[in-house]
């Protein structure tokens, strides 16, 4: 995100980025949300930091108008995609996006809880530069004029979910893979069980594609937002066979 684009919103307090960005004012020693309804500095007095903590690191003290107590908290903003096959929710902290849950799933409740646990978040429906950049993608990918995405993650979970997370990456839109050989890719052939595991509680659907990990009988197994939305993805990706 450019400097120019963080003092524009800035100076129109702009509520999307209280979480991404924040800002401390040299003439106060304070450390501001971009929202602040206070009295919008002068812009050369304007510090910019990308966490709370640098700027507490830096010597700034929270404001009182803007960072009370309960807003310390990291915040992961979440907003609900209408996708044709199912309704998404995407959820971003900082400048990345941590969650691409389907709404449907039953899982969805662990999963939020886990995102709470592992980032120390808590969760808030809003908008975000990143979700919003999700969501263009999204509707590209939706309209077959996007085979990659380039939103940048962040996996919360357990080295090894996070390593197959991670493998799920690599597989091309249009190919798909065998749990089993997901489990050698990553260098543990027998722990294919794990694996599948691992590959059910992606939370981050779509953009790391768990959804182009079927059977070694290329049958669809399962799916976190049903099976008819696996066939529909991989049709969508042209993925042989479906
Ligand atoms: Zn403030």
């Amino acid at each position: 995100m450019e400097e120019s684009e963080k003092i524009r919103a800035i100076l129109s307090r702009d509520r999307r980025f209280d979480g991404v960005f924040w800002y401390g004012v040299k003439t106060t020693g304070v450390v501001c949300r971009p929202s602040c309804p206070s009295k919008v500095p002068r812009v050369e007095n304007i510090e910019l930091f990308d966490t709370l903590r640098d700027a507490l690191e830096a010597g700034y003290r929270p404001c009182k108008i803007c960072m009370r107590k309960e807003k310390m908290k990291k915040v992961i903003k979440t907003k609900t995609y209408h996708s044709p096959c199912g309704e998404i929710v995407l959820g971003s902290l900082g400048d990345r996006l941590c969650l691409c849950d389907w709404e449907a799933e039953k899982h969805r409740e662990l999963a939020d809880k886990r995102l709470r646990r592992v980032l120390g978040a808590v969760l808030e429906e809003g908008t975000s530069p990143v979700i919003e950049q999700a969501e263009k993608e999204l509707d590209e990918y939706f309209a077959g004029k996007r085979r990659k995405f380039t939103v940048p993650l962040l996996f919360a979970g357990t080295e090894f979910q996070k390593k197959v997370w991670n493998e799920l990456l690599t597989i091309p839109c249009g190919e798909t893979v065998s749990y089993g050989e997901l489990a050698r890719r990553i260098g543990r052939p027998t722990a294919v069980r794990a694996v599948a595991n691992a590959n059910g509680s992606n939370s981050i659907s779509i953009f790391a594609p768990c959804h182009r990990v079927i059977g070694s009988d290329r049958s669809l197994t399962g799916y976190g937002g049903g099976l008819e939305a696996k066939k529909f993805l991989l049709g969508l990706e042209k993925a042989p066979g479906f």
